[in-house]
C-alpha cells in the first residue's frame, strides 16, 4: 500500500526518552532532577487548579466540542470576542490544524530559522513546501528576503515566534506591522509572551487584540509556560473571521480534555498566583544571565521568555560531539536536563529553562564544576 509520499522523507520518529526512564537511567529520583530542557513551569498549576483537577466531577462525560466555558473565560481574560478563539490540546494542535486547513499539497510556508521546530514539521507533515528565511547572527530577521520569499513563493502562511524560540528575542512592533501589510497570512506564536514583561501577563505586547481587524493575523498562546499545565495540553488562538468556520469544520470534535479545560479555566481565576510565578522566573532568568556571563566560555543572550540561550565560547566538543552536546552530557550528570541543537548555527548552544532559586544554585554549582 502507498501512503501520503509526504510521510516518506518525514525524519524518523525519535522517541523522547520520558522523565521515569530517565531519572532511572540517572539513578536518581524523578524529585531530584532539575528539568530545565523544555520551558516547563517548574511551580507547575497553580493551587486553584489543582483543586479543580482533584474535584473533576464528569471525566466519564465527552467535553464540550466548542469549550464555551473556556473561551468564555478566556474571552474576559483576552477581551477578545469568543467567536475569535478556539481552543486546542496544546498550540501544538492549533498549528497542526491551521496548516491542515490551509494547505494544498506543494503549497509554501515560510519560517524564519531558528525557530520552533513545529512549524517545519507541520508543513512537511501536510505536504507543503517549506521556505526557510534564516534569522540573522543576532536573531533579528531579514526583512527584506521575507518580503522577497513573499512576491516570489507566494506562501500561504508566514510563521513567527515572538518572543523566539530558541533565543527568546522579541519582534520589534514595527516590524511585525510591515509584515502583517505582507499578502500572507502571518501566525504570531506567543507561547511565551506571559515572560516578556510587557503588561500583565504579557498584555501590553501581544497583537490578540488586532485579530478582528485585520483579515492576515492569527495569534496563538498557550497555557502549557505561564499557567505549568504543560502536561495537561491546553492552548488557545485567535483566528481571522474568514477562516475559523473551516477550522470548526476540521477541528477534531473532543480536542480539549475536561481536565485541561477545567485547570485552564481555574488558572484564570489565580492571576495574582500565577503572576508571581511568572515574575519569579523572570528574575530568574536574569540573575541566570548575569552569573552564565561570569563564566568562562559562556555567552547568554538577551530573552524575553523563561528560557536563556548561551552560545558556548570555550573549547570545542571532541570524539564529534559538539560543545552543546558535550556540555548537555556533563549537566546531566549531576542531573541537571538542560537541550542542545543539532543544528548549523547552534552547535555551540544550549538552551537552559529559568527555574526555581534552588535549580539555578545547583546549575552554576555544576557548570563551576565542569568549565
Ligand atoms: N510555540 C512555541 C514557540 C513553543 O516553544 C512551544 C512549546 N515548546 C509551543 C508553541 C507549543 O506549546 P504547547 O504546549 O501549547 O503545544
Amino acid at each position: 500500500m502507498n501512503i501520503a509520499p509526504q510521510i516518506y522523507t518525514l525524519p524518523p520518529y525519535v522517541p523522547i526518552e520520558p522523565f521515569e526512564v530517565l531519572s532511572a537511567r540517572l539513578g536518581r529520583q524523578p524529585g531530584e532532577i532539575i528539568k530545565l530542557d523544555a520551558n516547563e513551569n517548574p511551580y507547575g498549576p497553580s493551587p486553584a487548579a489543582r483543586q479543580a483537577l482533584a474535584e473533576l466531577e464528569y471525566p466519564h462525560i465527552y467535553p464540550d466540542p466548542e469549550s464555551r466555558l473556556l473561551r468564555h473565560a478566556l474571552s474576559q481574560f483576552t477581551g477578545l470576542p469568543a467567536e475569535y478563539l478556539l481552543a486546542g490540546a496544546g498550540s501544538d494542535e492549533l498549528l497542526d490544524l491551521l496548516l491542515r486547513v490551509c494547505l494544498e499539497p506543494g503549497d509554501a510556508v515560510l519560517s524564519c530559522p531558528p525557530t520552533f521546530g513545529m512549524y517545519a514539521f507541520d508543513t512537511h507533515l501536510h505536504a507543503g513546501r517549506l521556505i526557510e528565511i534564516p534569522r540573522r547572527a543576532d536573531f533579528s530577521l531579514d526583512l527584506d528576503a521575507i518580503r522577497r520569499a513573499v512576491e516570489a513563493e507566494k506562501p500561504k502562511i508566514l510563521f513567527l515566534a515572538s518572543p523566539n524560540n530558541p533565543d527568546g528575542s522579541m519582534l520589534p512592533g514595527e516590524i511585525v506591522d510591515s509584515l502583517l501589510d505582507l499578502p500572507v497570512l502571518v501566525a504570531l506564536d506567543e507561547a511565551y509572551i506571559e515572560f516578556s514583561g510587557l503588561g500583565r501577563l504579557g498584555a501590553g505586547g501581544t497583537r490578540l487584540a488586532e485579530v478582528p481587524r485585520r483579515e492576515n493575523l492569527v495569534v496563538l498562546r498557550t497555557f502549557s509556560k505561564w499557567a505549568g499545565l504543560a502536561g495537561l495540553r491546553v492552548g488557545y488562538g485567535a483566528f481571522p473571521g474568514w477562516l475559523l468556520p473551516l477550522l470548526w469544520k476540521a477541528k477534531q470534535p473532543y480536542n480539549v480534555n475536561v481536565a485541561a479545560s477545567r485547570a485552564a479555566m481555574a488558572s484564570l481565576e489565580d492571576l495574582d498566583y500565577l503572576e508571581g510565578k511568572v515574575l519569579a522566573l523572570v528574575a530568574e532568568r536574569e540573575r541566570m544571565s548575569v552569573e552564565l556571563a561570569r563564566l568562562p566560555g559562556l555567552q547568554p543572550y538577551p530573552s524575553r521568555a523563561n528560557f536563556l540561550l548561551c552560545r558556548i565560547t570555550g573549547k570545542p566538543g571532541s570524539d564529534g560531539a559538539s560543545s552543546g552536546q558535550l556540555l548537555k552530557s556533563r549537566l546531566s550528570e549531576h542531573g541537571i536536563l538542560i537541550r542542545y541543537f543539532d543544528r548549523s548555527g547552534l552547535r555551540d548552544c544550549i538552551r537552559i529553562s529559568a527555574g526555581k532559586p534552588e535549580h539555578t544554585e545547583k546549575l552554576l554549582e555544576a557548570l563551576n564544576d565542569i568549565l
